[in-house]
């Protein structure tokens, strides 16, 4: 259970803001989708959220909870990015559950952790393979285990289809809906993919240079366009 507060949130580069003040309120559970085109200021956005970088002006609070000056680890919070960085050295098994050995999670229920994990993302007879032995989707899929064994109270995406074909994309982006609504974690998905944020979002947050134009259930925003360059936005799909 989480919510997810974002009060004013600024970042700034040395003298350059990008991000200039960002409100949103996000309900336990929810699948929030921030798009928006490259640079306008998503990934600095989720990036603040995961203590990734410092947060400039405003605050950001998970459950109530200021976590401004939180390291990332304190933040029951699991990113999965478009990079997914997978250990070519080591097994799927061993990928999925690195994060656990670290927080020297118990073994026993690492081993079950793991194989619910494997279970709800098809990977049960890929454990003991190499990331270079699987396909694009699944290693997409062992990113995701890695999140997901780790039982977060939040869940952030940067773009984490970007690298796979049109087809596979499509798959991947109801499989990661089906799981998010099974598992129920509060969600924040930034993409700057307009179809895939009008699929997958409960509501949607329209970015425009490091401005939140418009907050809305996705055919809410496409009926009545805030902007006028969401109405260009989300009017005409790359
Ligand atoms: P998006 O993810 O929407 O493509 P980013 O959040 O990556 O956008 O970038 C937003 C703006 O912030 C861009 O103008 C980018 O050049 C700038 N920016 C991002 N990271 C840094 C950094 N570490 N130092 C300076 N400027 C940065
Ligand atoms: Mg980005």
């Amino acid at each position: 259970m989480a919510t997810l507060k974002l009060s004013n949130v600024k970042k700034r580069f040395g003298k350059t803001e990008v991000i200039h003040g960002v409100d949103i309120d996000i309900a336990d559970g929810e699948f929030i989708v921030i798009v928006g085109p490259s640079g306008c200021g998503k990934s600095t956005l989720l990036r603040m959220v995961a203590g990734l970088e410092t947060v400039t002006g405003g605050d950001i609070e998970i459950s109530g909870k200021r976590v401004n000056d939180l390291e990332p680890m304190d933040r029951d919070i699991a990113m999965v990015f478009q990079n997914y960085a997978l250990y070519p050295h080591m097994n799927v098994f061993d990928n999925i559950s690195y994060g656990l050995k670290i927080a020297k999670v118990p073994k026993d229920e690492i081993a079950s952790r793991v194989a619910t994990a494997a279970k709800m993302l098809q990977l049960e007879d890929y454990l003991l393979r190499k990331p270079r032995e699987l396909s694009g989707g699944q290693r997409q899929r062992v990113a995701m285990g890695r999140a997901i064994v780790r039982k977060p109270a939040v869940f952030l995406f940067d773009e984490p289809l970007s690298n796979l074909d049109a087809k596979l994309r499509v798959q991947m982006r109801l499989e990661i809906k089906a799981l998010q609504k099974e598992l129920g974690i509060t969600s924040v998905y930034v993409t700057h993919d307009q179809v895939e944020a009008m699929t997958l979002a409960d509501r949607m947050i329209v970015m425009h240079d490091g401005v939140a134009d418009q907050i809305g259930a996705p055919l809410e925003v496409y009926a009545n366009p805030a902007t006028q360059f969401v109405a260009g936005f989300i009017g005409s799909p790359a």
